[in-house]
């Protein structure tokens, strides 16, 4: 029996036990951040009930990742709740809700990272599963692997007791009617295939993508990413999502946090590893080598508009920068306020 459960069971015995502190060592600060994806959101692209439902659906996944946090859970059971509620949402671009692929289907890329262990688990373009997030922690969990793809990962979830889902439960027509849209720029512009870059000047509507980073009681960071990657890809292109270092990351020593944007840029920088490096080797802080990576390194190499990242240290510090006109964004700080944004100026 562990020492606080014995005081819990002796407490209502001798009220004089109740006073006591039901831990032997005092908590760890927690919190909880996360971003819903960024891309070209601007007050004019959205409906007053829009926003509302983003803001709702923001708090709502905070809500739960911290009351985890609260409980007692770790780090990793807290990212991987709150990243359910937004996959579960048709809102953002992960699970339900995800964009399609040039030939209409829905292709998901999810990770998760332990920063205790620095252990990983990831699925890339699986099609059937509705919580890519909840595998990827079983890959990490179950597996020696680090990342599992296609219908080998289907056969894993089965094999887990998961049970797949069809195509259409991921069918959005707003998601539909963005592919058609890019299919169309496409057919004008004659391209054979959409560069990133192209993607970036032309899709409005490759964003959505959501992550969470958290740090539990025991003082252990996490980080999860999910997605269904970019509208109108193709050739099972897979971004960095899924991708150790790149879309995602977790190390107790440094910080743990998630990436969202144009994927190709973040998989040649190794963006998240990067920051993980300026902090580890030059003593940065995480707030600078975050903001050096998106504000310097990102955009000398793809531009503005090409994303952000969120991210958290041992010390609760929480950073959340962007390039582009907005990232759905929120925490829940160590003293417990949460805030949900969207825009780039509030
Ligand atoms: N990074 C994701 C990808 O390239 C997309 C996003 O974050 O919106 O697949």
């Amino acid at each position: 029996m562990s020492f606080s459960r014995f005081v819990r069971c002796l407490a209502p015995v001798a009220g004089l036990f109740a006073a006591l502190p039901l831990a032997a060592a005092p908590a760890h600060k927690i919190a909880i951040v996360m971003h819903g994806g960024a891309g070209t959101i601007t007050r004019g692209e959205m409906t007053a009930a829009m926003e509302t439902q983003y803001r709702g659906t923001m708090k709502e996944a905070l809500k739960t990742g911290y009351a985890e946090l609260q409980h007692g859970s770790s780090s990793l059971d807290a990212c991987e709740a709150a990243i359910e509620v937004l996959e579960n949402s048709p809102l953002f671009n992960a699970g339900k809700g995800a964009v399609f692929t040039h030939n209409g289907q829905v292709e998901l890329d999810a990770a998760i990272m332990d920063g205790r262990t620095m252990k990983a688990g990831a699925v890339a373009a699986v099609q059937h599963v509705a919580n890519p997030i909840h595998l990827a922690r079983l890959v990490m969990e179950k597996t020696p692997h680090v990342l599992l793809v296609g219908t080998g990962a289907e056969d894993f979830a089965i094999a887990q007791g998961i049970k797949l889902v069809p195509q259409d439960y991921f069918f959005t027509q707003r998601r539909w009617d963005a592919l058609q849209h890019v299919l169309n720029e496409e057919r004008k512009s004659k391209q054979a295939m959409a560069e990133p870059e192209g993607i970036a000047g032309t899709n409005a509507h490759a964003f959505g993508t959501v992550g969470c980073a958290a740090l539990d009681r025991d003082g252990n960071l996490a980080g999860g990413t999910s997605t269904g990657g970019l509208t109108n890809k193709r050739f099972g292109r897979v971004g960095d999502s899924p991708l150790v270092g790149d879309g995602v990351y977790a190390d107790n020593a440094t910080f743990a946090g998630s990436g969202t944007g144009i994927g190709e840029y973040y998989m040649r920088l190794n963006l998240l590893k990067d920051v993980s490096d300026l902090m580890e080797y030059k003593g940065w802080s995480l707030q600078k080598a975050a903001n050096y990576e998106i504000h310097t390194k990102l955009v000398k190499l793809g531009g503005t508009n090409t994303g952000g990242m969120i991210g958290l240290d041992r010390a609760g510090d929480i950073v959340m920068p962007f390039n582009t006109p907005g990232m759905y964004r929120g925490y829940v700080d160590t003293h417990g306020h949460l805030v949900v944004k969207i825009y780039g100026n509030e």
